[in-house]
């Protein structure tokens, strides 16, 4: 499958004039455990709600703060779906390529 290339991925420059634009739109503590930013901890982490890798845009509505730690946990459960679903595809594949003739 090809990699589609990364012509609409957000530059730096994009995503630092978003991040400030979401501090005033977005309420600036954790959508998922309410945290509030520590001060000297580097503040909230800006997320995608629906992965960009999932068909998410970078619109206001598909963005939330997350703390760092409940970041991580997001990141690594996209990872895992992400992981799940390519073996779902190659399952997939290797039913319509493999004949089980008399069987439906
Ligand atoms: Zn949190």
């Amino acid at each position: 499958m090809a990699w589609r290339n990364g012509s609409s991925r957000t530059t730096a420059a994009e995503w630092k004039r978003l991040r400030q634009l979401a501090k005033h739109r977005i309420p600036y503590w954790c959508a998922q455990c309410g945290a509030e930013p520590v001060t000297g901890r580097g503040g909230l982490e800006l997320d995608h709600i629906i992965p960009v890798a999932e068909g998410g845009t970078d619109g206001l509505d598909n963005l939330q703060w997350l703390c760092p730690s409940c970041h991580a946990e997001k990141s690594r459960r996209e990872a895992a779906r992400g992981i799940s679903r390519r073996v779902a595809r190659r399952r997939l594949y290797s039913r319509f390529a493999a004949r089980h003739p008399g069987l439906k």
